[in-house]
């Protein structure tokens, strides 16, 4: 198979190129003709555009799926593969630490439909194990985790889904398929917000769903009628955003190593959280199972240094929530993804009031490094 830079390229596109545009112009119409009765009818909610097709093609030669779906954000992705695989009634089991939106769902809104879930450490199989009932029929998990960067132990988990005949679905906004590819070790289902990595320019608002045939045709049915498809035009950016996905994310995963690597050996840091580092708990399975450790990377600063004195000096790093963009983001999750979790949660997961959570954008990676650590020494006390 070809690599998949070649394949974000050329995977999808028609042939032959209509009306000889070398880039898929976009299809901006609500309704296409009927030109015979018998033809079923192509509207812009069943995500059947000429966009539509050649984004799909095109994500799943990426997954290494045989179909995929666009959604109109990440959470159109996940709450509509999750109607799709579970029933009322169902069970589900996930590791603790999701997504902020994705335990909110499962909190929240999955219990109207009598769906329950158990929540489990995610590296401790019995736990998992213990956790399965009569009900159960899917796992839920993410590859990287926000915002401490834990890699998760995929193989177990999808033995963990054959043995028990469980639904495996994962989320894997953070890995991005540049840096892994989650249907090759077995799972069913891989969703993304698009929204991160795959647009990648933080100007737009999609998901994905990828994965086998049969599951995906149930997608596509649940799609269509909660209706949370991609305009067009959001196609359109998603589609040239795609076939720049390897260089911007292995920069990425370089410009954030680097940072890394600065930040371990700096005075005004406790703690870095970086999967390429050998003081990360999981790096010999990040080594295994990731082509690249990422873009994002997060760090405790000391007591001792001034985290708003730090954030008033930096001059590149956008204060923003979200990730995966050309920019690089700075936030503290204390203040965003982890606002509304109450202090002891947060405590228990090990999300600190000074942590700080960096996405990488694409500077240059000497004037990244240079300005944070800039920022860094400018916190500390003159006499530190
Ligand atoms: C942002 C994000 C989501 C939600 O995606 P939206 O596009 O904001 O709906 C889900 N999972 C992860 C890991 C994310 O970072």
């Amino acid at each position: 198979m070809a690599s998949l830079d070649t394949r974000s390229v050329h995977a999808g596109e028609p042939h032959p190129r209509i009306e000889g545009a070398v880039t898929l112009p976009v299809f901006q119409t609500a309704t296409y003709t009927h030109e015979t009765p018998e033809q079923p009818p192509r509207y812009i909610r069943y995500s059947d555009s000429p966009n539509h097709d050649a984004l799909h093609n095109k994500l799943a030669a990426l997954a290494g799926t045989d179909d995929a779906l666009v959604t109109a954000s990440g959470m159109a992705a996940i709450s509509t593969a999750l109607l799709s695989v579970l029933d009322a009634g169902d069970h589900l089991v996930a590791p603790r630490g999701l997504y902020g939106g994705t335990l909110a769902l499962f909190d929240t809104w999955l219990p109207r439909f009598d769906i329950k879930h158990t929540l489990v450490d995610a590296d401790d199989r019995g736990a998992w194990e213990a956790a399965l009932q009569p009900n159960t029929a899917a796992l839920y998990a993410e590859s990287i985790t926000n915002p401490l960067l834990a890699v998760r132990d995929l193989e177990m988990m999808t033995d963990l889904a054959d043995t028990h005949g469980l639904v495996s679905l994962i989320d894997n906004t953070f890995a991005s398929p540049v840096n892994l590819r989650p249907a090759a070790l077995g799972f069913d289902v891989v969703l993304h917000s698009a929204t991160k990595y795959l647009g990648g320019h933080s100007d737009l608002a999609a998901g994905a769903i990828a994965g086998p045939t049969a599951l995906m045709e149930d997608v596509r049915a649940t799609a269509k009628l909660l209706g949370g498809m991609l305009d067009p035009h959001a196609c359109f950016l998603l589609h040239r955003s795609l076939k720049t996905l390897g260089v911007r994310v292995r920069q990425q995963n370089e410009t954030a190593h680097a940072v890394a690597d600065a930040l371990s050996a700096h005075r005004a840091i406790d703690r870095v959280r970086y999967p390429g580092l050998a003081s990360h708990p999981h790096h010999e399975r990040a080594q295994a199972l990731l082509d690249g450790f990422g873009g994002m990377v997060s760090f405790d600063v000391v007591p001792a240094a001034d985290l708003d004195t730090f954030f008033e000096a930096l001059r590149l790093p956008v204060r923003a929530s979200s990730l995966g963009g050309v920019e690089t983001l700075i936030t503290q999750p204390v203040h965003t993804s982890h606002r509304g979790v109450a202090p002891e949660v947060r405590a228990a997961l090990g999300i600190t009031d000074r942590l700080v959570r960096l996405s990488v954008g694409l500077e240059g990676t000497d004037d990244v490094v240079e300005d944070v650590t800039t920022a860094l020494n400018a916190s500390l006390p003159p006499d530190a």
